[in-house]
């Protein structure tokens, strides 16, 4: 079986000789294990942390290692009474093709409803994301107008819909045309292509006329700065991830216009999915009830062979992904 490994810890962008195919054995289960055939893997921008070398919220990944990861895939022999060949089981085994596994350690998943892969994305951590970042971080009203940034992407996509689908305004943004075609088509109310924007602020002030009450943060940077021009008193940020910084080589520059957090009475809150699992059960009767409504088109862009997986890791910070990007085995 093939897997990826990362060679060397990195320093700004990631590229294409971080990383290496290798071949490892795949042996036959023992008392209370499986093997598992992956069929999706999950390619996330938080692992350009791990790729760091340096300790964040988790610590790094080994060099000349299989890389953990988010993957779905198929049982195919099992040693394991809670699990027998033909289940579809979630896993953070990583970036490889198949694997053998106790079997305690997987979560068996039920594709009667939804595809595997959507455990990886909208019905998966990504949507809890988008969730807890709505619902608790910012906790969105009924009328009220969110700003959503990286719209067109996995957290954004599938936000853009729950606060919809809460009966809020949400406005986005997101890089190009086509991207900002597809955020409409999920619904977001104005979208706002700020790569095409020369003064962010502006183009946010008139998407979002009467201002914004709550803000997504994925992106960081300008968009942060026009995050507090553009916030109403009492605004709320939910800051879920800051990726035009991720790549620094440097430390960023702060904004200069942070006194806004002081006179309009801003809420500014971090927040860590994982810290947050008391929400899941929440989340998939709320998700159950949006889809069986109509209310949820689940987006995804699907990079082939596990030898394109660092490609489609380094996808995510040039925009190649509409929705949760995934690659397929
Ligand atoms: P996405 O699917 O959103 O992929 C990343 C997208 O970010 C790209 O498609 C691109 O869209 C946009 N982007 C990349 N570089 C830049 C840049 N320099 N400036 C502006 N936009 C950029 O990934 P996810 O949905 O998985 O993650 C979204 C955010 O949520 C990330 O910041 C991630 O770290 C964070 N996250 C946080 C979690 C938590 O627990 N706090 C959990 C999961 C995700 P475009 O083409 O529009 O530029």
């Amino acid at each position: 079986s093939r897997e990826i490994h990362l060679l060397e810890y990195l320093k700004g962008d990631p590229k294409p000789e971080n990383y290496k195919l290798a071949e490892a054995d795949v042996p036959a289960p023992g008392e209370g294990e499986v093997t598992v055939k992956n069929h999706y893997i999950s390619v996330d921008p938080y692992m350009r942390g791990r790729m760091s070398g340096i300790r964040t919220y988790v610590g790094p990944f080994e060099l000349g290692k299989v890389m953990e990861g988010g993957a779905v895939g198929e049982v195919v022999e099992s040693n394991y009474e809670g699990l027998k060949p033909g289940d579809f089981v979630n896993s953070m085994f990583g970036w490889r093709e198949a694997y053998t596994a106790p079997g305690k350690a997987l979560q068996k998943i039920d594709t009667s409803v939804l595809p595997p892969q959507s455990y990886l994305g909208i019905a998966g951590l990504t949507g809890l994301t988008a969730y807890v970042g709505i619902k608790r971080i910012i906790d969105l009203q009924e009328g009220e107008t969110m700003w959503m940034s990286a719209g067109a992407g996995a957290v954004g996509s599938a936000g853009i819909q729950f606060a919809k689908a809460m009966g809020a305004t949400v406005i986005a943004t997101a890089g190009g045309p086509e991207k900002c075609d597809f955020v409409k088509s999920i619904g977001a109310d104005a979208v706002v292509d700020y790569k095409a924007a020369d003064n962010l602020t502006a183009a946010i002030q008139d998407a979002a006329p009467k201002g914004i009450d709550g803000y997504f943060e994925n992106v960081g940077g300008t968009h942060f700065t026009a995050a507090l021009n553009t916030l109403k008193p009492k605004g709320r940020i939910a800051a879920c991830g800051m990726i035009q910084r991720y790549n620094d080589a440097q430390p960023a520059t702060i904004t200069d216009n942070l006194t806004f957090i002081v006179g309009k009475s801003l809420k500014i809150q971090g927040f860590i999915v994982t810290d947050h699992a008391d929400m899941m059960d929440g989340f998939v009767r709320d998700l159950s009830a949006w889809m069986a409504a109509g209310k949820i088109k689940p987006a995804e862009t699907v990079i082939e062979g596990i030898e394109n997986a660092p490609d489609a890791f380094m996808g995510l910070f040039s925009g190649r992904n509409t929705g949760k990007m995934l690659v397929k085995i």
